[in-house]
């Protein structure tokens, strides 16, 4: 049976997109195997941009973004789910060339779904979200790299305070890590104190160019939301052999560096990409967050707001303003 549903719907506008709450009929959801009953959605950076129209991102309207949902199984025309079944998915482009999650229904491929990993609700795989999936295929990274727990040297995380830091934070901490959470706002201290930060650094004393092209080593690991200049002087400060991973470009896209990092020292920069990543994997980093995530750190990063909300967050998102994840309800 047909039904309509509530969702964000965006179309083209002069110099950015123009979004409006509507009803829609279900006949006219994309393509896909599984039709889900979204619960719960999340503002990511990139929602950020999708909703101002920027980086064109989406290039199909009307569109309806959210680049990440969880729900239940409405409908499922693949043997891997069937109604009723807890679902979570991130990546994949959906929200960009795919309708996502800023709507009561989606209609999806089967491929892209995770079946949600017991031990979070459909809130809280929300509130980890793509940039807390993000922060985790980052801290896996930097293991795979030989970083251990318990090294002298502290483990930088910056963009503290954002959805991929606050997540990092929390995750590094949980892990046994040393975490040194840098931030530009420093009100923010006693937040990621909680979250588990031994040393909280203010962004600017990471800001500007390095000056020179290593200094003296401090950092064993790194995982990177901030980008631009923060990057360059972050890689000039590592100690000889320790990882970065680089997740994101808050700070800008433009890396000013020099090899010496890479070669007098041993450095690695790891690009993290979460948008392409295997089943097998998703199911495994999923498993992963659900264990070392306490409630009650999700619950502490977690704002929830509605779909009208959305054009206002994204503004905030943009301009650095937000803290921790930004949960959208849709029941
Ligand atoms: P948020 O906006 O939630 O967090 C970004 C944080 O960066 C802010 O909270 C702020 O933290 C800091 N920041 C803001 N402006 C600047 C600036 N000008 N210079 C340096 N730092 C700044 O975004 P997300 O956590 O969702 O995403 C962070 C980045 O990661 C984005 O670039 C996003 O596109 C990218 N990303 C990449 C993914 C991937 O697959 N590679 C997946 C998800 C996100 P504070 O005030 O504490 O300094």
């Amino acid at each position: 049976m047909s039904e309509t549903f509530k969702a964000l719907v965006l179309e083209e506008g002069k110099k950015a997109p123009v979004a409006s709450l509507r009803q829609l009929e279900q006949a006219g959801l994309p393509d896909g195997e599984v039709l889900v009953r979204v619960s719960h959605s999340s503002l990511n950076y990139k929602d950020g941009m999708i909703l101002k129209g920027l980086g064109r991102l989406a290039r199909k309207y009307p569109h309806v973004p959210g680049i990440d949902l969880a729900g239940a199984v409405l409908e499922s025309s693949d043997g891997r789910y069937r109604p009723g079944d807890a679902v979570v998915l991130t990546g994949w482009r959906v929200g960009e060339a795919h309708w996502g999650g800023y709507a009561q229904l989606a209609r999806v491929k089967a491929d892209w779904l995770v079946p949600l990993p017991d031990g979070l609700s459909p809130k809280q795989a929300m509130a980890v979200g793509t940039a807390g999936f993000t922060a985790m295929l980052a801290v896996q990274a930097l293991e795979d790299h030989g970083l251990l727990a318990g090294e002298a040297e502290e483990v930088l995380v910056t963009g503290a305070s954002g959805g991929v830091g606050s997540v990092a934070v929390a995750l590094l901490a949980r892990l046994g890590f040393h975490v040194a959470a840098v931030t530009g706002r420093p009100e923010n201290q006693g937040y990621l104190e909680d979250l588990g930060a031994r040393a909280v650094v203010p962004r600017q004393a990471l800001s500007g160019a390095p000056g020179k092209p290593l200094l003296s080593e401090r950092w064993a690991g790194c995982v990177d939301a901030g980008g631009g200049h923060m990057l360059a002087h972050v890689l000039a400060e590592m100690r000889y052999g320790g990882s970065v991973a680089a997740c994101g470009l808050a700070g800008g896209a433009t890396l000013n560096t020099t090899v010496l990092p890479f070669l007098l020292r041993g450095v690695n920069l790891l690009g993290i990409d979460s948008v392409m990543c295997g089943f097998e994997s998703r199911v495994r980093v999923w498993q992963r967050l659900a264990r070392l995530l306490p409630g009650s750190a999700l619950e502490a990063m977690t704002t929830e707001i509605e779909l009208a909300q959305l054009p206002d967050y994204a503004d905030r998102i943009l301009n650095g303003k937000l803290r921790g994840r930004t949960v959208v309800v849709l029941g």
